[in-house]
């Protein structure tokens, strides 16, 4: 059987009969991956810490046949995200990071924007960027790259450029003018929208060019969430333990 290799950023593991792991992995060339680990739950095992969550790997595999999991024969850390888990705020946020990627992501579907994306928030936490910024900036190019992005400058209806505050339309893809809105719920400040375009022109790395409190923050995040939400039809579970 022939075998693939592919650079892969582990999304979640799960134990799997006796002694084995069932492996989620997001590999540069082929997207979302589900493997099994044989004897990865025994004691001194080959794959020693390289199947963490958010572990950068080599991953080495093979298919069968008619099957949907592929057997994963040996994986060599590249980089470790094991201190950074450590922090239950980080844990959290990539947990979350982790599912939405899985549920949007096609099985097999490459996806190598989404691989630099998860890459790049990976290396910008572990250099001290702040993990409440990195979820928001995740949720943005999330949206981005899935095609559900709305365009928050022009309003859907009237097609007019807006400077001031716009309001999130019902069906989550698009924005409403002052004139056009009926249903006053999602509401972006001018503020929220400068926050947007610096993290569309931005690498993650970098210091947020905006000030906004911390609850500004959390409410841009409500409304990243609720089109994920409707697209999705299903909230992500792992948002219940993300309180920023
Ligand atoms: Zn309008």
């Amino acid at each position: 059987m022939p075998i693939d290799q592919s650079e892969a950023i582990i999304l979640r593991t799960q134990n799997f009969a006796e002694q084995d792991k069932l492996v989620v992995f997001f590999s540069r060339e082929k997207g979302l991956v589900r493997g099994i680990a044989k004897g990865a739950r025994k004691f001194n095992n080959r794959f020693g810490s390289s199947l963490e969550p958010f572990s950068v790997v080599r991953i080495f595999y093979y298919e069968k046949e008619r099957q949907d999991l592929v057997t994963i024969s040996n994986c060599d850390l590249l980089e470790s995200a094991f201190e950074l888990l450590n922090d239950l705020k980080v844990s959290y946020a990539f947990s979350y990071i982790a599912e939405l990627t899985e549920k949007f992501s096609p099985y097999r579907a490459g996806e190598e924007l989404l691989y630099r994306l998860l890459l790049t928030i990976i290396q910008s936490a572990r250099a001290g960027q702040k993990i409440e910024y990195l979820t928001r900036y995740f949720e943005y190019w999330f949206l981005k790259i899935n095609g559900i992005l709305p365009d928050f400058r022009t309003c859907q209806k009237c097609h007019q450029k807006i400077k001031q505050t716009v309001w999130l339309e019902p069906q989550k893809d698009g924005v409403l003018c002052q004139r056009c809105v009926s249903d006053k719920k999602f509401a972006i400040s001018p503020w929220l929208l400068q926050a947007i375009d610096w993290m569309k022109k931005n690498p993650p790395a970098a210091e947020p060019g905006v000030e906004l409190k911390p609850e500004d923050w959390k409410y841009l995040g409500r409304v990243f969430q609720s089109i994920i939400i409707f697209h999705l039809e299903d909230r992500p579970k792992t948002l219940n333990y993300l309180d920023f």
